[in-house]
């Protein structure tokens, strides 16, 4: 019942995002005035579009704007408390029993045009652990997305395996990436997911002299629009999807989300679950 109402009030907000993106081009070459052109549009459509021809719902290649659940708002974060030493926790999930889930996008090898779109419509936000070898043809359109939510973690430069690698090796892999987000995007990665979530003590100790405060598993994956649970057949509250920068992107992203809504969840984002 009271999702049902918290849900009514979202929709009508929904729309302006969504005009604004349609409306607005992906270049780059546009900062993008977003409430502007929300603003000038949406009254414009209302007004235009007579019951009889309703305006087709904005959308992309492989999506429109229906296939978006509409979620309840996100409580105000509770960060949790992370435990001090020379190593950085590596967590699966965050121990929250507030009503989130986090999204959390790997590599950055396939850059989906769709993907600055969806997360626009979409409004919800997510992580990028991005592999600074991945994203190099590419940076600006990282740029795209986090104008649209996306906060950009570190993932190393080369995607290689860690565990059972020297510490310099390691500290190189992490620290460097780290350095490279943080000069290009203006924002020093403070979390980290190793490749292949593969690690040993080395890593979390490489991990905390780079200035990382925590490391990443998941609860969930997403592959070709199907989510495989790590335990249950739903979303628990806390729980990390990830997916990654893969053909099958809209689908993937899609399938989360809905795997979020079903579970009565929000999507949340994980930075804000991480003391300051
Ligand atoms: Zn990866």
């Amino acid at each position: 019942m009271r999702r049902r109402v918290l849900t009514a009030a979202v929709v009508p907000l929904l729309g302006l995002p969504l005009a604004a993106c349609s409306a607005g081009s992906p270049g780059a070459a546009q900062p993008a005035p977003p409430s502007a052109s929300a603003s000038a549009s949406v009254p414009a459509a209302r007004v235009a579009a007579p019951s009889t021809r309703p305006t087709p719902p904005a959308g992309g290649k492989g999506w429109t704007s229906r296939d978006i659940p509409v979620f309840p708002p996100a409580p105000p974060p509770a960060p949790i408390a992370l435990p001090k030493g020379g190593s950085v926790p590596y967590l699966s999930r965050i121990p929250t029993r507030q009503p989130v889930a986090f999204i959390t996008i790997d590599d950055g090898y396939l850059k989906s045009p769709e993907a600055p779109k969806l997360l626009a419509a979409a409004g919800v936000p997510v992580t990028l652990f991005l592999t600074t070898d991945a994203i190099r043809d590419d940076e600006p359109y990282f740029d795209r997305l986090r104008r649209h939510g996306a906060v950009i973690e570190a993932h190393t430069i080369t995607h290689t395996e860690l565990r059972g690698k020297s510490y310099a090796f390691q500290r190189h892999e992490i620290c460097g990436s780290a350095d490279r987000l943080g000069a290009r995007y203006q924002r020093r990665p403070v979390l980290f997911r190793p490749p292949f979530g593969t690690r040993d003590a080395t890593t979390l100790r490489a991990a905390h002299d780079c200035g990382i405060k925590a490391a990443f598993m998941w609860t969930e994956t997403v592959h070709k629009g199907k989510v495989r649970y790590q335990e249950g057949r739903r979303v628990k509250p806390g729980d990390i999807i990830l997916m990654h920068f893969r053909p099958a992107f809209v689908k993937d992203f899609l399938a989360a989300l809905r795997a979020i809504h079903r579970a009565g969840l929000t999507p949340a984002l994980l930075e804000d679950y991480i003391p300051g």
